[in-house]
């Protein structure tokens, strides 16, 4: 891999038609130029947005906003943040309704946001002119993160029954890039139509395909190089992997890296991305750690509220991270809270030299982490992502889980019990290991754990589990 600087990534450009011919890219405006682009989309979008959207029109009218009152950026503090519940209860409403239906505005496909805490998928609806943007979109993400024409692509995310973005925006961004793709298939199968591969099947697949990039959900990705590893299977031929889903944390990426390069795969560029339904698609890495990038700022404008006055936080400062859509026809959505904290850089990056955004964290080591709060545990609030990053960063733990449980767990009021389920490397001093454990959740978090040895299948099985579920809160709700 070359090192990420301007020059380097100018060059990268440079040499494959795919990137040089989009002369309109905007990451290579400057940022005055990408906030003046983002000004002229925003008024146009909020006129469509004043004539058809169901769910603003009634908003605006409701509390005396006009479509004209919201002309830029800065005008768009002037709106209300729009919730998760809020489009969860009215994703129909939440979709342009022209009078007239131009080839643009067909409906070409619907996606899902996932994670939702009631568990029932909410539908995203993109439109022929939301496909092609898309579809150019991914061009620009696979520029950020060094793909080429030449990949030859895995496609590791489940073919799940509900359809996973990532899933469906590895088959577009290989396409806009002209990328050959293998699909795994992998996930927990349909037994009536039974066309699910197993995950060996798709480390086989990986190896005669002979896959320069893998793309999937990083601890999944993470459990299918484990299990190659063990095999002895030549992966030597990787040499991205683009991991979704969650933060991949500096002591995971070690672990991938340290494993691939025992599979013959060197110096292999790991690209923790930051990807949601509402923005369909992924905010890559230019390099480790350099922030997550806005690879379309024409079509997404990204600020840090105060999640409870609504008031835009300054660059730099951490806060919720909200989403307004800046040139869509299907699904729109204006200042609309992901329920993920980050801050946002708006500057020229560093490595790369491009615009657009970056979104960093400066606590922990990731981006922009997917807890909505901290968790309050004997009366004291903490973070998992603290957490998460010791245990991930501790040689021996190949996989955890941190358990928020009772004392008693037939008795509500009995004492919360902070518990850390582990599963050991093997011929690794399991003793030793539940010291470290200990000494290292009361130093990051000042409680004792109750440390737990488990199998691997215990914590996160691949078999069932399209990823693993770090954090647990078992404690029965209050009334
Ligand atoms: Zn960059």
């Amino acid at each position: 891999m070359l090192e990420t600087t301007p020059e380097n990534v100018k060059g990268f450009r440079d040499k494959w038609d795919v990137y040089r011919e989009d002369e309109d890219n905007p990451c290579w405006k400057s940022p005055d130029e990408v906030i003046d682009i983002q000004n002229s989309n925003l008024a146009q979008q909020m006129e469509l947005v004043a004539k058809y959207h169901p769910y603003y029109k009634k908003l605006f009218a409701d509390k005396g906003i006009e479509a004209g009152d919201i002309r830029t950026l800065e005008d768009l503090e002037k709106l209300p943040l729009t919730q998760k519940l809020d489009y969860m209860q009215n994703a129909m409403d939440f979709r342009l309704a022209p009078e007239q239906i131009t080839p643009r505005d067909i409906l070409y496909e619907v996606t899902y946001t996932t994670g939702t805490t009631t568990g029932k998928p909410t539908p995203f609806f993109n439109t022929t002119h939301d496909m092609f943007a898309t579809a150019l979109q991914m061009r620009r993400m696979c520029e950020i993160a060094w793909m080429t024409p030449q990949e030859v692509v895995l496609n590791l995310f489940p073919f799940g029954v509900v359809p996973h973005i990532g899933f469906y925006r590895t088959i577009w961004y290989s396409a806009a890039v002209g990328m050959r793709l293998v699909f795994a298939l992998t996930g927990s199968g349909f037994p009536e139509f039974p066309v699910h591969n197993s995950m060996q099947k798709a480390i086989e697949m990986a190896e005669n395909a002979k896959a320069t990039l893998i793309s999937g959900i990083g601890s999944y990705e993470r459990r299918f190089f484990m299990e190659a590893q063990k095999q002895g299977r030549d992966f030597s031929s990787i040499r991205i992997v683009l991991a979704l889903g969650e933060a991949v944390p500096q002591g995971m990426r070690d672990d991938i890296r340290e494993r691939l390069a025992d599979m013959g795969a060197e110096d292999v560029f790991i690209s923790n991305a930051f990807g949601f339904t509402e923005m369909q698609g992924a905010m890559p890495e230019c390099t480790q750690f350099g922030g997550c990038h806005n690879s379309s700022p024409d079509l997404y404008f990204l600020e840090i509220v105060d999640g409870e006055t609504g008031k835009r936080k300054p660059e730099g400062e951490v806060g919720m991270v909200a989403v307004t859509h800046l040139n869509r026809r299907g699904t729109v959505l204006l200042r609309y809270l992901l329920g993920d904290i980050g801050a946002i850089e708006y500057g020229v990056c560093p490595h790369c030299g491009r615009s657009g955004g970056r979104l960093v964290i400066k606590a922990g080591s990731t981006y922009a982490t997917r807890t909505k709060e901290l968790i309050k545990v004997k009366g004291t609030l903490i973070n998992p992502e603290i957490l998460k990053n010791e245990l991930s960063n501790t040689d021996g733990v190949i996989e955890y889980q941190i358990v928020i449980t009772k004392k008693d767990p037939e008795d509500p009021y009995s004492l919360d019990e902070l518990m850390v389920k582990i599963a050991a490397a093997e011929g690794h001093d399991t003793g030793a290991l539940e010291k470290e454990v200990v000494d290292k959740v009361r130093m990051a978090v000042e409680m004792t754990p109750k440390v737990e040895l488990v199998s691997m299948a215990d914590i996160f099985d691949v078999n069932t589990s399209l990823k693993a579920q770090r954090v647990v809160d078992s404690r029965p709700a209050e009334n």
